[in-house]
């Protein structure tokens, strides 16, 4: 039995004051939830400690957006797997597309910083997905799979149970046009296939696969009641408390 488990990427969105207040209400919203589904927040990192000093002892955990492999160094700008621990993080999302279509991160980049992850004892949500165009061209499975073998590349049996993935096809990505739930469920069964073949079936039934493609309210509860869609990747529904806490409801109800 896989928990649920939704995270919040809130990107490059928000103030101190906005993104505390949102913390502060959601940890309100979530109180009762008795820990049946897990849940994350993904702030800025400029507002990882602000949000990390509210959820602290709650059922929120916090998480980072992204990171660099190295450990320390001459890398103006980037931040180590061990300074987001530091901040109180126990997730990093790896590999989102934003990351790969705007700033050049391939399969090989994502696999260096997801053993740097693994090493500090984060837990890392490594993002796959497929372009409109190679949907259309028919090659989400390979695409996926492609992305899977790259990023886990020499990853042990042991290290894989402490991942998560997020199925995210980029052409749903803040689009408002959602993966119907026959389409998500197809992409994360054949995800669980390929980590059958690279593993065995053990490992691959116990790794979550979230979805995350403008998932709202509206759509949460159909998309996560496929039998192999373990929870969400929510972005700009994260981003109001009332719409996250329902969709974490949603993931209450749908199993
Ligand atoms: C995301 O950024 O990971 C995402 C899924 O965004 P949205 O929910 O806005 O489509």
């Amino acid at each position: 039995m896989r928990q649920p488990f939704i995270a919040g990427n809130w990107k490059m969105n928000l103030d101190r004051a906005s993104s505390v207040a949102l913390v502060v209400q959601l940890a309100e919203l979530v109180a009762e939830s008795s820990g049946e589904v897990e849940i994350g927040v993904c702030p800025p990192a400029c507002y990882l400690e602000a949000v990390g000093s509210v959820v602290i002892g709650s059922e929120i955990g916090l998480g980072a957006q992204n990171m660099y492999h190295e450990e320390s160094g001459a890398f103006t700008g980037e931040l180590s797997a061990a300074m987001l621990l530091d901040l109180g993080c126990k997730y990093v999302i790896l590999g989102h597309s934003e990351r790969r279509q705007l700033f050049g991160e391939t399969d090989a980049s994502i696999n260096e910083k997801l053993k740097a992850a693994l090493a500090a004892g984060l837990t890392p949500i490594v993002c796959v997905g497929e372009t409109l165009e190679e949907r259309e061209f028919g090659q989400t499975e390979s695409i996926v799979e492609t992305q899977f073998e790259g990023s886990f590349s020499g990853i042990e049996e042991v290290d894989m149970l402490k991942c998560v993935i997020a199925y995210e096809p980029v052409w749903a990505i803040g689009t408002g046009k959602v993966a119907t739930p026959d389409q998500a469920e197809a992409v994360h069964a054949h995800l669980r296939k390929v980590m059958t073949n690279q593993y065995n079936s053990e490992i691959a039934e116990q790794i979550r696969i979230q979805y995350g493609g403008s998932v709202k309210p509206g759509n949460a509860e159909e998309l996560l009641s496929q039998k192999n869609v373990d929870g969400a990747l929510v972005g700009g529904a994260s981003l109001k408390a009332d719409d996250f806490a329902a969709i974490i409801a949603a993931a209450k109800s749908s199993k």
